[in-house]
Order: C-alpha cells, then structure tokens, then sequence
C-alpha cells in the first residue's frame, strides 16, 4: 500500500507485510502443490526469528506459525551459517 510495487514475492529479502522475510529459495519442490517451489522463511517479528518453509504462492500472506497463528510451515535444510550474515 502506497509503495510502488514491483518486488517479486519470491526474491530473497522480500518482507510481507506480516513481516516473514524470504532468505531463500529450496532446493525442492512443494510434494503437495504441483510445480511450487518451497521457499525459505524467517520471521522478523522481535523476539521470534523463526525459520520454517512455505510455497512461493502464499508468500504474500504468510503468516508465522510460531507467534503469529499461521499454518505449519513446510520443512526445510538447516540454514549455514554466515551466508546471510
Ligand atoms: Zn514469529
């Protein structure tokens, strides 16, 4: 809202606006939905820093399943450390 929206919902550092950050995308796809890839996502909420998984198409509206009452997220490989950092 307000902002000139071009971002892709999939890049890495993107932020919805319930504040779950795409670092990355996964190296599998969603065995659940035909043809999405998983992403992986870290909450920005203070305090949380939760890591889980979604596909790219709810990206968007995530919201985090630890603190914020979202659905389960998907699996994904552990993060190494310092590529991000
Ligand atoms: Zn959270």
């Amino acid at each position: 809202m307000g902002m000139a929206t071009r971002s892709l919902t999939t890049e890495a550092g993107y932020i919805n606006s319930k504040r779950q950050k795409v670092l990355r995308r996964v190296a599998w796809m969603d065995a659940g939905r035909d043809g999405q890839y998983v992403y992986h996502l870290q909450c920005q909420r203070p305090g949380c820093l939760f890591e889980y998984g979604s596909d790219g198409i709810s990206i968007h509206q995530r919201k985090c399943p630890r603190c914020d009452d979202g659905k389960a997220g998907l699996p994904v490989p552990p993060q190494t450390v310092g590529l991000f950092g």
